[in-house]
């Protein structure tokens, strides 16, 4: 199996170094030279199975398909539901994925918990250590650290910005108390901490010397892991067609379902809404035709706070039929101006891919926590809403609607509490997190400071 640029200026790779690398050195991002055929999972195929069989056609030869067993099986132990991905019913032709039976109670896990596995087997053989750097507005870092914690060939820095997480989500990050894990809280927003890793990754000395990595959501390996649900979830629904409603942000989750589909996985078509919350670059993507920058703003939805939904760029790709020179001349005038039209016939196209967007408001998201409390007795998250209040207002058709449930209520207490008055407490398993010392350590926004520090905990 071979991966291929986007902006078709990197020389083609195996699985391995596509995942290895994250984004491409001509700054595209990697995608299967051709998409592999892919069985669709059988009813009561175990979660872990149809996983190592998605994983394996990605891999071909990279990881043998015994290994890759091994590697699903272990990644997928660390979940508190059997089924991993369970769906639940909450309204007449609707259903909850439930994504978040992971150790970090968000949909990360799902990737990330393979991820860490299968870098330690890929860097096996050359012994090769890895340096790790993220920045997260919450979820990745924690979903990261409890992927990596103890990992054998990788070490991992996550970049959180000073008391803008939320107390939940910064316990899940800095209480793994393992000696591979570095947390640095960063004066600053989101944006700095974000601008700071771009840096430490442009600059190719740097990158070097500590080996430098990846796990955002780029990562082919995180689209190659989320497609898997799509196709347990088509299972469980029995070859029905399936309107798929995704809380979004950068897009990895939405584009895994056109992958999904592009594989064989869907055997009931291909239809995913993006629900984005006001961060609407998405929605305006879809219904005007340009790429326009605006600057984040800050929602009950933190994790989906995002302006630039980075994986657009994927499905860009595909809809001008692979056309990279033209995905290069978008995203070169993107960088210049911060708004330009998509190539001729791309909207067209768009439009016949399977997905869209539409835009929910952050007064209709707490509304809506509360209505759906009041309907089913469940809390759910503020993404989750996002994507409950816009399946509400899809035209009623004979689909099956699933929306993804991308994180459990109990990791965002204050909004829910807000929204409906109810106590959304952790469960069991992860209350221990609470007498657990954190370890961070706090370091100036600062390229330089930042930089040094890595440097001296990658020594
Ligand atoms: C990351 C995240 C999202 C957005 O997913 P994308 O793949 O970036 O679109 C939605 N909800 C939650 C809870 C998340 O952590």
């Amino acid at each position: 199996m071979k991966y291929i640029s986007t902006r078709g200026l990197a020389p083609e790779t195996g699985f391995a170094e596509a995942c290895l690398a994250g984004l491409a050195p001509d700054g595209g991002l990697y995608v299967p030279k051709d998409w592999p055929r892919i069985e669709p999972a059988r009813p009561g195929e175990p979660y872990a199975e149809v996983a190592a069989r998605v994983l394996s056609a990605f891999a071909g030869d990279a990881v043998p398909a015994s290994d890759m067993q091994s590697i699903c099986r272990g990644a997928y132990a660390s979940f508190a539901h059997q089924a991993v991905a369970p769906l639940t019913q909450w309204g007449a032709g609707t259903w909850l994925m439930e994504l978040h039976h992971g150790p970090t109670l968000a949909f990360k896990d799902v990737a990330m918990q393979l991820i860490a596995k299968l870098y330690d087997y890929l860097l096996a053989k050359s012994g090769d250590m890895l340096t790790i750097v993220c920045a997260t507005s919450g979820d990745t870092g924690g979903a990261a650290a409890a992927a990596f914690a103890g990992a054998r060939q990788s070490r991992l820095v996550i970049l959180h910005p000073h008391e803008r997480v939320s107390p939940v989500q910064r316990l899940f990050m800095t209480t793994t108390g393992a000696a591979n894990i570095l947390n640095i809280a960063t004066d600053g927003d989101f944006d700095d901490a974000q601008s700071i890793v771009k840096s430490l990754f442009a600059d190719t000395g740097f990158s070097r010397t500590v080996n430098l990595s990846g796990v955002n959501s780029i990562n082919w390996a995180r689209i190659a892991a989320q497609c898997v649900y799509y196709a347990t979830c088509q299972a469980q629904l029995r070859g029905a067609p399936i309107r798929f409603v995704v809380p979004s942000g950068n897009m990895g989750d939405a584009l895994a379902g056109y992958v999904a589909a592009r594989c064989g996985l869907l055997t009931g078509g291909f239809e995913a809404v993006c629900a984005v919350n006001e961060n609407d670059a998405l929605a305006r993507l879809f219904s005007a035709g340009r790429m326009t920058r605006t600057s984040a703003v800050a929602t009950p939805s933190p994790a989906m706070d995002i302006s630039v939904p980075s994986n657009f760029e994927r499905l860009l790709y595909e809809i001008t039929g692979r056309d990279a020179g033209a995905v290069r001349a978008t995203y070169a005038a993107y960088a210049q101006s911060g708004d330009t039209a998509l190539p001729d016939g791309a909207p067209t196209k768009l439009s016949c891919s399977g997905l869209s967007a539409a835009s929910i408001n952050n007064g209709d998201t707490l509304t809506e926590m509360e209505r759906f409390r009041q309907e089913t007795g469940w809390l759910v998250c503020p993404h989750t809403a996002v994507g409950t209040a816009l399946a509400r207002r899809l035209p009623a058709r004979d689909v099956a609607t699933v929306v993804l449930a991308t994180a459990a209520a109990s990791k965002f207490p204050e909004t829910v509490a807000a929204a409906t008055g109810q106590d959304a407490p952790l469960p069991v398993r992860c209350e221990a997190l609470k007498g657990q010392g954190e370890v961070f350590e706090r370091v100036a926004s600062d390229l330089g400071a930042v930089r040094a520090r890595v440097l001296d905990f990658a020594r």
